[in-house]
Parts: structure tokens; sequence; C-alpha cells
């Protein structure tokens, strides 16, 4: 009988790993991938998100270091800078599996390759099956992503105004040309995908080039990224990666009789950004503590429910607002992004949006008085 058994190795699994193994638990992480294992990501690691980890990320895995941003809408573009580093890029096979050597340093039970086919919630005990083995545990955390039915031991799994599409490729690249191009930004295109953005990124050794929009209003996805490659001189022949992602801010239910979900198995992704890292982390390392307090500090059954209130304390109503700001924008997309696109200011207030300066409630109110004042 373990303590916890945490199903999925991403960054959320892995924190809860990294967590659960400190504080002394007896767990056991299930990661269906060998690692390391390719994950469709832009890679973006905000200066957020890596005020979570509690550990110095290390220099080799920084790809690229990034203060600003340009962002676009039709035939109008605007960039703005700040004097600090907003976020780094990673490639997401090193970062996760760095995540997840870390969570076995702490003497966890990792068990990669093996899936988890179901988790049942028992009165006494959670039980989890794979094709090796059932094992039973006195809770578990799901952080299985978006995609996976695991999870609707807790939740219905979402449907298409719940979760967006993307595609994603990497375009290899010398270091002078990603250089000379983006230098130390990011491009954001609006208006190329119902309810989201194109995105081109700069790694060590490739772009990032993606499209990403709600299910609902994304229609032909394919169609869109190979429009997108092409417009962005994007010539050559790629190997295009598709993956959901949750839209966050929406009520969902997170927290079993025995259970929690972490990460995007929960839903935690900023609706506007599509950024995901900084809340699967923290969510996992607030699911292992919660547990830890259950089991080691002599809490009962009824502490797990702390959990959400810890989530929704730490990041709950940036998720919220998040949604309500990617709602008004992409409703009238002509007039929002146009302003959006045609101040400085109001890109310049968005980059404090980005390393949560300020949150989206924040640059929301700060907004609705800068257009009053027009
Ligand atoms: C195209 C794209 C671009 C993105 N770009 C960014 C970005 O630039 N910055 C950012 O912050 N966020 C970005 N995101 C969001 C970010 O990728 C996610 O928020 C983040 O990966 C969530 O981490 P996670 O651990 O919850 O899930 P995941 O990273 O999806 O990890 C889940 C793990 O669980 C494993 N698993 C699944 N099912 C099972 C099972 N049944 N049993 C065992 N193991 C299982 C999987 O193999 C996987 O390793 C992007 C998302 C997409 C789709």
């Amino acid at each position: 009988m373990y303590d916890v058994i945490i199903i999925g190795g991403g960054p959320s699994g892995a924190s809860a790993g990294i967590r659960a193994g400190k504080l002394g638990l007896k767990a056991l992480l299930l990661e269906k991938d060998k690692f390391p294992r390719y994950k469709p990501c832009g890679g973006g690691l905000s200066e957020h998100a890596i005020s979570y980890l509690d550990f110095e990320l290390p220099q080799d895995l920084i790809e690229w270091e990034v203060t600003g941003a340009k962002v676009l809408f039709r035939d109008q573009s605007i960039k703005a800078h700040k004097d600090r580093r907003l976020s780094v890029l990673v490639s997401r096979d090193k970062f996760d599996d760095f995540l997840l050597e870390k969570a076995k340093e702490t003497g966890i039970e990792v068990n990669t390759g093996e899936k988890a086919l179901c988790c049942r919630e028992m009165p006494d005990c959670i039980e989890v099956d794979t094709r090796q083995e059932t094992y039973q545990a006195k809770f578990a955390i799901i952080a299985e992503g978006a995609h996976g039915l695991v999870k609707t031991c807790v939740r219905p799994a979402d449907n298409r105004e719940e979760y967006g599409i993307c595609l994603v490729t990497e375009i290899p690249a010398e270091e002078r040309e990603l250089e000379e191009r983006l230098g130390n930004t990011v491009e954001l295109h609006f208006g190329v995908a119902g309810g989201g953005y194109g995105w081109i990124f700069p790694h060590k050794t490739y772009y990032s080039v993606g499209v990403g929009g709600v299910a609902r209003d994304f229609l032909h996805p394919k169609k869109i990224m190979l429009e997108f490659l092409e417009k962005n001189d994007f010539s050559g022949e790629y190997k295009l990666h598709g993956h959901k992602i949750p839209l966050g801010g929406i009520k969902r239910k997170i927290v079993g009789s025995r259970v929690l979900l972490s990460g995007d198995a929960a839903g935690f992704i900023d609706a506007f950004s599509g950024e995901g890292l900084a809340y699967a982390i923290v969510s996992g390392q607030f699911a292992a503590e919660v547990i830890a307090g259950i089991c080691l500090q002599g809490g009962n059954l009824k502490d797990l429910s702390k959990y959400e209130s810890l989530c929704r304390a730490e990041f709950g109503t940036h998720l919220k607002y998040s949604l309500m700001f990617s709602r008004i924008m992409h409703r009238f997309p002509d007039r929002t992004f146009k302003v959006f696109t045609s101040s400085d200011k109001m890109i310049d207030k968005f980059l404090e949006v980005v390393d949560l300066t300020i949150d989206y409630k924040d640059y929301l109110r700060w907004c609705l008085l800068n257009f009053k004042l027009r």
C-alpha cells in the first residue's frame, strides 16, 4: 500500500513526485512513455514558472532568453521589451526528463513505460490498474495531461468549447538566423486561429512554430497551420504535431474522495496565452503537500478539499480572468486587437502579466481605464 500513486510524469506529476519524496511520502509514479520523450509545446517557461522550482534551473536547459514580444494582428505589428528576462525557452524532452530525474533522486518509485488504465476510488483506498499490475494507495494524483481518460473517475471529459487544439512543428535554424529574425523576442500572431493565435519562438537550434485555437472555432487546423508557415516564409516539409490544450478558468471538479487532479488534467491553463507549465508545477506540489498533511500529520479525508482552496488562492482568479479577457478579445477581434496592437502601452503593460507582476484582473481594469481615457 502506497501513500500516493501519481499518474503521469510530465511537469505536474514530476513536481508532485519531487514534493512527495521530499516530504517522506511512500509514492509510486507511473508514466506511460519511456523518457526522454517528445511533447508538443512552445517551450516557453516564464519567470513565474521558474519561481516555483525549488532548485536552480540548469544553464544547459536554457535555450533562449526572452525579454519582449512582437504582437501582430493582420497588417499591424508592435514590439515591446522589458529590461528584465520574462521567460526562457526550453525543449520539453530535456526539461521534462530533468524534472523526472529530480523526482527519482528523492527516492520515490518511478515506473516509466507503464500506463495507468484506470483509477478506482474505494472506501479505504484507491486502486490503479496497469497491464502489469493492480496497485493500491491511500490517494492518487492524476497528472496525465490534457489527453487520457483516467481523470474521468473525477470529472467528465471536456467538450469542444472547453479545450483548444494546437499544431506545432520545430524548424531547424542556425543560431545567427534566429538571432537576426527574433532577437530576444517571441512573435505572437493574432487573427490567425479562432480563439487563439500563431507563434514563432526561438530555441537554440530551431524555431518552434505553431497555431492554436478553441476547438469549436478552429475547424481546419492543418490548413491554417500550412498557411501560417507559408506566410512566414517557412517553405519546407515539416512534421506537424497536434495536441489538445484545456481552456483554463472553467469550473471543473478537481477533487474526488481520494483523488486529486493536477496540471492540464485539472484544466489549469491561461486561456489567453496558453501558458500551463507554471500551474502544472505548483498544482502538483500542492497536491503532494495536502496528501502529506493527511498521511503524515494526522489529517483526515475532508482535508483533501484544501487542495482546491490552495489552487484557487494561488492562481484561480488569474485563470478566471484570463478566460474573460480571452473571450472579450476574440469576440470582437477587429476592434479589440486593433487597439491592442496600436499602442505600445498596451503591450508593455501586457508583458507584466507574462511574468505575473500584475494579474489579468488588474490588466483588464487598467485596459478599461485606458479605453475610457481615449
Ligand atoms: C502545442 C502546445 C504548446 C504549448 N506551449 C506552452 C508554452 O510555451 N509554455 C507553457 O507554459 N505551456 C505551454 N503549453 C501547455 C503545457 O504544455 C502544459 O500545460 C503542460 O505540459 C502540462 O503539464 P502536465 O504535467 O499537466 O501534462 P503533460 O505535460 O501532458 O504530461 C502528462 C504526462 O502523463 C503521461 N500520461 C498520460 N496518460 C497516462 C497514463 N494513463 N498513465 C501513465 N502516464 C500517462 C504522459 O505520457 C505525459 O508524460 C503548450 C501546450 C501545447 C499543446
